[in-house]
């Protein structure tokens, strides 16, 4: 018999609030945010670094989190992380399901979807590409501009996914002031893309 970790009924939480979302399409929306610990890719640029070794957090149960969700007046909740995907969440979607909050959550979609999700934004990354079934998925696509080549790669994911998905390129926050600019000329001249700036972190909330 699979034990609780294994059924996704406790996880390891790095991070739970209730805010805006700052980033692509839901920019501005409130929502209960969920930052799960544990991820393998290694971007070099990672602003949560500290959510590499999920072992350093502490297993949640998944019905306190969504009750906490719950109780915050959220009408969602963004699950991020991490690689959240590495762990089974049909239990957690279920949970929040049943509290009638909706479901979103951001994936670099490197593991297979689990759980029933309203909203899957793909942010992929060139060291471990999604999976093709996560594009076929995806209702919003945010690439990272880091540097020049990461236009190329925004390109060749964009040839991926469904008819429906939203675009967004975002600077990475370190390189804002030099990529914005040139995110802004690159959308004038290829306006399937949306710009997507981290408003949170201009507005010093979490
Ligand atoms: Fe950081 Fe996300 Fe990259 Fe993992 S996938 S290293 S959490 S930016």
């Amino acid at each position: 018999m699979k034990d609780i970790f294994e059924q996704g009924k406790k996880l390891p939480l790095m991070q739970e609030f209730y805010s805006i979302q700052g980033e692509g399409f839901h920019a501005g929306k409130a929502a209960y945010f969920i930052r799960i610990g544990g991820c393998d890719i290694g971007c070099r640029w990672c602003d949560t670094k500290i959510s590499w070794n999920a072992d350093i957090y502490p297993l949640a149960s998944t019905d306190s989190i969504i009750e906490n969700a719950f109780n915050s007046e959220a009408k969602s909740i963004v699950v991020t992380g991490g690689q959240h995907f590495s762990y089974d969440l049909t239990y957690l979607s279920k949970k929040a399901k049943e509290k009638k909050l909706q479901t979103f959550i951001e994936t670099s979609g490197a593991y297979p979807v689990t759980g029933e999700w309203d909203w899957i934004c793909v942010s992929p990354k060139i060291q471990k590409p999604p999976l093709p079934d996560l594009y076929e998925k995806a209702d919003e696509l945010k690439i990272i501009i880091f540097n020049d080549e990461d236009f190329n790669w925004a390109e060749e994911a964009s040839k991926h996914i469904n008819k429906n998905c939203k675009l967004y390129l975002q600077p990475e926050w370190s390189k804002r002031i030099e990529n914005t600019p040139k995110i802004v000329e690159y959308i004038k001249k290829n306006p399937k893309w949306n710009l997507s700036v981290q408003l949170h972190k201009y507005l010093h909330i979490p």
